[in-house]
């Protein structure tokens, strides 16, 4: 089922999530439904809470459907190892029309439960550790201004404000 998208300043975006304790049909259609939302808003990752769910669990694909082995379910994610530099621009769903240069590391190695409740680890470099790092902040009740310098996150904000006034913020 596709589900709305929710839009910053909507505060569960803002909160930290819970771990997942049941791998069942529940947590499965969770994710099913996750794919379809992110792939409707073509977005190569989503996090739970950007469909309302408070969960730790999120959907990544790089190729947006068209290489399966791209398809990534992370529940319960951690980041196990960092490494290296990157600047590069990012967006995000629940922050429709924002960009900006966000430095993440090159490299991580996350650890995961998959839907069955098994440990796994990956890898990401490049674009996949920049959607772990950006993926992961949302768990944690983190979105990408607030990895930016003040003076960046305020210009957004402001911006936000005044897209909100006159009505353009959905
Ligand atoms: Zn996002």
């Amino acid at each position: 089922m596709i589900r709305d998208i929710v839009i910053y300043p909507d505060p569960i975006l803002q909160r930290p999530t819970e771990r997942v304790t049941e791998f069942n049909e529940e947590l499965r259609t969770l994710a099913a439904d996750m794919f379809e939302s992110m792939y409707k808003a073509i977005g190569i990752g989503l996090a739970a809470p950007q469909i309302g769910v408070p969960k730790r669990v999120t959907v990544i694909d790089l190729s947006n459907q068209k290489k399966p082995e791209d398809k990534l379910v992370l529940v319960n994610p951690e980041i196990v190892h960092k490494e290296g530099k990157q600047l590069e621009d990012e967006g995000c769903l629940s922050l429709p029309d924002i960009r900006d240069k966000v430095s993440r590391a090159a490299k991580v190695k996350v650890k995961a439960q998959n839907l069955e409740g098994k440990w796994i680890e990956l890898e990401g470099t490049d674009l996949l550790a920049r959607a772990f790092q950006h993926e992961i902040d949302h768990l944690d009740g983190i979105l990408f201004p607030w990895r930016l310098s003040a003076l960046k996150r305020d210009l957004i904000l402001r911006k936000i404000r005044k897209l909100q006034k006159t009505g353009e913020w959905k």
